[in-house]
């Protein structure tokens, strides 16, 4: 299914209000109210993570189980294969201004934010029929134009956490430290009158624990390959069949910002609706970094591409359009998310209907993540999901 962002909003919103979720955050105070109680969380993505962090404020025993080696899912700065500390994002990047539980936990660890777009030099844009040079406005415009008001409107309303979006997971992770288990994907999942057990491998052995609660945060494009015992049919049926959104990035790292000569900022946006930034602006140079931005449509055509085809494409898609790109191009990487083991996917679209299934406990099985917020594909979305869960394994600690 290939929808526009702006369906996809719409739909969202649709199904959020059919399944009676509201999206108020009102998550201020969770006072517990019961005895401690051991909690398996499933993944150290935002939602995950959040949960995990509450869960242990209140005083429960929280072992969180996550199959990479490393804290935030599907907010992951790319530091490799860039040259003198540049760094760009693979997955999340912008924080909107009204996303106050994102803003909460940036503000409760102390991160710089800083603004997302330049307001120096000009942007790109092809949508309206030729080449424009615009201020960054122009940019935000093209972005309202094509996806809604959600992703676009004033520029100085997006801002980005100063040193990378995974400042703010490993945050989270520094102070659960040994509470993560990396590099131990979940393979089964039960439970009976008494607990829930969780298959996990480690080392590639198998391990079992055991727990009151098991809070699961892995996305439903992954989780549909573990065995699921435990579950009833229909939530399986949605499992399986929720459909995650490709996106695609490219990144082509320049011994110099080649673009600033020519009066323009490296933000541009394609006839084709394909987001261009330079991640880079407000790092030191002289080295710049431009990335593309592609979403369901042209992002599987990428994905389908190899490494190399993806950066020789790219770069003559850069090169004729900023000019001088080629002579200044140093190396490339890519990131498509369809691909990503632990993820594949970018973000997902429960069905009309679907909502209050997918998200609904069973037993002593919790879900969580940004799939089961009324934020779908923001990390307000996957931390408005764990405090939710939060709050109901405390009324079920309560009964
Ligand atoms: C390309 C892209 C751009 C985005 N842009 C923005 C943005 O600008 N602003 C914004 O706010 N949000 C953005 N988002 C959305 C945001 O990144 C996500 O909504 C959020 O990070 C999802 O968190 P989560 O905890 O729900 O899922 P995840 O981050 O996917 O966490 C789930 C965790 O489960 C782990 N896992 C998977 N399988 C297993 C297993 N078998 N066993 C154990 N662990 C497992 C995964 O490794 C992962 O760590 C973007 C996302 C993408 C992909």
């Amino acid at each position: 299914m290939a929808i526009t962002r702006r369906q996809f909003l719409r739909r969202s919103a649709i199904a959020v209000a059919a399944a009676g979720l509201k999206p108020g955050s009102a998550f201020g105070s969770i006072i517990l109210s019961g005895p401690a109680r051991k909690v398996l969380v499933l993944g150290a993505g935002m939602a995950g993570l959040v949960a995990a962090y509450e869960l242990s404020k209140l005083g429960h025993d929280v072992t969180v189980l996550e199959a990479r080696t490393r804290p935030g899912g599907r907010v992951h700065t790319l530091r490799e294969p860039f040259s003198d500390g540049l760094y760009a994002e693979a997955g999340a990047a912008r924080i909107p201004e009204n996303h106050d539980l994102t803003h909460k936990y940036v503000k409760e660890f102390a991160l710089p934010l800083e603004p997302f777009y330049p307001q120096r030099l000009n942007a790109l844009r092809f949508d309206r029929g030729g080449r424009e040079e615009v201020p960054i406005d122009g940019f935000t415009d093209a972005m309202t134009r094509n996806y809604g008001g959600e992703l676009g409107g004033n520029p100085e309303r997006w801002q980005k956490i100063k040193g990378g979006t995974d400042l703010l997971p490993r945050a989270f992770a520094e102070r659960l430290r040994a509470k993560i288990h990396y590099g131990s994907p979940v393979v089964r999942i039960e439970q009976d009158a008494s607990q829930a057990r969780v298959v996990f491998l480690s080392a590639g052995q198998q391990q079992t624990l055991t727990s009151d609660y098991v809070l699961c945060t892995i996305p439903f494009s992954v989780l549909r390959n573990i065995e699921l015992p435990a579950l009833s049919a229909r939530k399986q049926d949605v499992i399986k069949n929720t459909h995650y959104d490709a996106v695609a990035r490219v990144y082509l790292q320049t011994k110099n910002r080649v673009w600033e000569q020519k009066g323009l900022n490296g933000f541009a946006f394609t006839s084709g609706a394909v987001e261009i930034w330079q991640p880079t602006w407000s790092q030191p140079g002289p080295r710049g970094i431009l990335m593309t931005y592609a979403r369901p449509g042209e992002a599987e055509r990428i994905t389908n591409l190899k490494e190399g085809e993806r950066i020789a494409t790219t770069l003559k898609q850069l090169d004729e359009m900023f000019g001088g790109v080629r002579e200044s191009f140093e190396r490339g990487a890519t990131k498509c998310w369809l691909e990503d083991e632990w993820s594949r996917g970018a973000w997902a679209f429960v069905g009309m209907g679907s909502l209050l299934t997918a998200a609904s406990a069973e037993g002593r099985i919790h879900f969580a993540g940004e799939h089961l917020s009324p934020w779908f594909s923001w990390m307000q979305g996957a931390l408005w999901s764990g405090l939710k869960a939060v709050k109901e394994i405390e009324e079920f600690v309560k009964v």
